[in-house]
């Protein structure tokens, strides 16, 4: 007997058995000197050392074991810290992470609740880092190195989820595809470098005049980008594909190379699915694709419209 009492004393965790009454039958060294005031809880009634658990769920599952003979677990990502323990000393002194387990018991006819308590604060905070790691490498695939713009495969994601709301809701959903003019000999021309800041400059634009309006902005590789704008219908995209082209243009950025201006320009796709009509991912990418690469025969600098899908 007196072994299980030394090797309770030495436990790095928590026990307590309280009896029907509530009143602390045994407590463990760790339990209670983990208890803020570290008084000696032992003979002590709980819930009136503690009057702020009445009630708490921790009151709750003590009175479920007593009563109902029904064990509970109390893990911390519900309820962080059931009871007021403290570890650490002075400035480091902090209330930690608790999981517990409260146990019916029945000794000589009577009930008890055995209450074990296990100290997981390291474990809550490398579960949050984890996460946070986790949240940031999810960002990181998503999200294009040169721009900090979205990546294709964001890209991909987005028009998944926005032309299955507009599937469902019945509304229409246009897509921009843009295609960078002679950006091969811009890179020749001018260097890398410049051509890596011209891709910036572009994303900058996109981002900063087009997101606030709720347009999802993306590069989609190279020197191609494009623009998803849920709800909106042909006629809307062909007016901003336009506006964009216009204001890419008076971004004056110097292009000494290129046969259609004497700035950087670009090409403009645009194509839509309709309110009434279905559309697949693939479809209406290779329309918009394919209206770019109109745009690139007829000239470079301007904006082709996909036909309508529903007018075939
Ligand atoms: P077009 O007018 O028909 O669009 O011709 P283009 O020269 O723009 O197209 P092409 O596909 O021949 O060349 C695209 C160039 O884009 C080639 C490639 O080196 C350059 N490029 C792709 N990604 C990057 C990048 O991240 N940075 C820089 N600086 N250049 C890139
Ligand atoms: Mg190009
Ligand atoms: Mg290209």
């Amino acid at each position: 007997m007196q072994l299980f009492e030394q090797a309770l004393a030495v436990l790095q965790s928590g026990v307590m058995i309280l009896d029907a009454d509530y009143r602390v039958h045994f407590i463990n060294q760790w339990l209670n000197k983990a208890f803020d005031d570290s008084e000696d809880l032992q003979g002590e009634l709980l819930f009136a050392v503690y009057p702020e658990l009445e009630g708490r769920r921790i009151h709750q599952a003590v009175e479920q074991a007593l009563k109902t003979g029904l064990p509970s677990l109390l893990s911390p990502g519900l309820n962080r810290s059931p009871l007021p323990l403290y570890h650490g000393q002075g400035d480091r002194r902090e209330r930690f992470a608790q999981s517990i387990r409260v146990q019916p018991m029945q000794s000589e006819g009577k009930r008890f609740c055995v209450i074990e308590v296990q100290d997981v604060s390291s474990m809550v905070r490398r579960e949050a880092l984890l996460n946070k790691q986790a949240e940031k490498l999810n960002q990181m695939a998503l999200t294009d190195e040169l721009t900090g713009i979205a990546n294709r495969r964001h890209f991909n994601m987005m028009l998944e989820k926005e032309l299955r709301r507009a599937e469902l809701q019945g509304t229409a959903l246009s897509l921009v595809f843009f295609d960078i003019d002679f950006f091969k000999q811009y890179n020749d021309h001018l260097g890398h470098q410049a051509g890596d800041k011209c891709l910036m400059a572009v994303a900058d634009y996109l981002k900063n005049q087009l997101e606030s309006y709720g347009y999802q902005v993306a590069r989609y590789g190279g020197e191609e980008f494009c623009i998803i704008l849920p709800g909106q219908d042909l006629e809307v995209a062909q007016h901003l594909a336009e506006r964009c082209r216009k204001e890419i243009e008076a971004l004056q950025l110097k292009h000494p190379s290129s046969n259609v201006a004497p700035v950087v320009t670009a090409s403009f796709g645009v194509a839509a699915k309709s309110d009434k009509q279905s559309e697949t991912q693939t479809g209406l990418i290779l329309r918009a694709d394919n209206a770019l690469y109109r745009a690139k025969l007829a000239g470079r600098n301007q904006v082709v419209v996909a036909e309508r899908q529903d007018q075939n």
